[in-house]
């Protein structure tokens, strides 16, 4: 017999862990047509301030097929996704949030083509409908800056809902970077995979746990951990501002000799200097934020530190 472990991250979740236990547990006899599978749940406390780590704990004394990792604090949904990941010892494995935000019925389709031979399933909405049209714009805008600007392409909308085999999920566990960004590491693996489409749901209960600065960061760091670019940007803009400044410097050279030395064009001067200042600082923050990545790979501190786990 096989089976599929669902690993969802949770924080501050307590009015949702019940509801979706119950809704994934009513798709069992719909997965068991398409093979012979059980279903395990691992839920991965990431630091709730509520009561979500009781009611974990609640259902896995219920059902045997319930486990979980508690974490001391909060590391993150990137580090969650991991501990899920590296826990989960079944034939395959799913991530999804715990707001119904990612449909189970899914989890059907998924594990059908699964059976066809792909090794992953990754989701993506269709649309945003009922998001803020601020953060669409942004996270559009993120997808486009990243797929212009880094060799692995992710699809507009996706999802960290997905499914895989042991085989790729262990090509993802293998990534043993810090700074981790799954959509992009799903994406950079390779393989057979099928992308499923569908519309966008709201939240079951309670709110986003992302804020928009938090949002922001993430892109921003998943951007650095894909692309080198911006500093090879950096480099190239460096050259066209070294050529310029050649060329008006024999410009002023030239004009000297033949017209005399007159102090004109202080101002102009002045406001080039700035702008080049400008610009060398903002590289050098370019370059110092790829340095401050590397220290904190060289550290190799845990992502996580666990508090309890059956
Ligand atoms: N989450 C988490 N750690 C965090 C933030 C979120 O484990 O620091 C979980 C959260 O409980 C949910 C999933 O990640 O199951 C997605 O979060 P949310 O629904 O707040 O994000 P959104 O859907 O608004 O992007
Ligand atoms: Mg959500």
């Amino acid at each position: 017999m096989e089976s599929i472990d669902i690993i969802i991250p949770c924080k501050d979740e307590e009015e949702n862990i019940e509801h979706i236990y119950s809704e994934i547990m009513k798709l069992e006899p719909e997965v068991k047509k398409v093979g012979d599978v059980n279903l395990n749940i691992i839920f991965i406390d990431d630091g709730s301030k509520d009561n979500t780590s009781k009611c974990i704990k609640k259902l896995s004394e219920q059902y045997k097929n319930v486990s979980y990792v508690i974490f001391s604090k909060n590391f993150g949904k990137e580090s969650a996704i991991y501990a899920g990941l590296k826990k989960s010892i079944g034939d395959y494995a799913v991530i999804m949030d715990c707001d119904m935000q990612d449909p189970p019925i899914f989890i059907v389709d998924m594990y059908k083509f699964m059976k066809e031979g792909f090794e992953a399933v990754g989701t993506k909405r269709k649309n945003r409908v009922g998001e803020p049209i601020i953060r669409s714009f942004f996270s559009n805008s993120f997808y486009n800056i990243f797929n212009m600007l880094s060799k692995t392409q992710i699809p507009n909308g996706m999802r960290d809902f997905c499914m895989m085999s042991v085989k790729f999920k262990n090509a993802i566990l293998s990534n043993m970077e810090k700074n981790r960004f799954f959509k992009g590491l799903f994406c950079n693996v390779g393989f057979k995979v099928k992308w499923i489409e569908f519309e966008n749901v709201n939240r079951y209960k309670g709110n986003t746990k992302w804020s928009f600065k938090n949002l922001l960061f993430y892109s921003i760091e998943g951007l650095l951990s894909f692309s080198n670019m911006p500093i090879l940007v950096s480099s190239i803009v460096g050259i066209i501002c070294c050529i310029i400044s050649f060329i008006t410097m024999l410009f002023v050279v030239i004009r000297a000799i033949i017209y005399g030395d007159r102090v004109i064009g202080w101002p102009s001067m002045v406001s080039i200097m700035l702008f080049l200042q400008g610009l060398q600082f903002l590289f050098i923050g370019v370059i110092g934020i790829y340095i401050s990545k590397n220290y904190i790979e060289l550290k190799n501190r845990p992502l996580y530190f666990v508090e309890e786990e059956s």
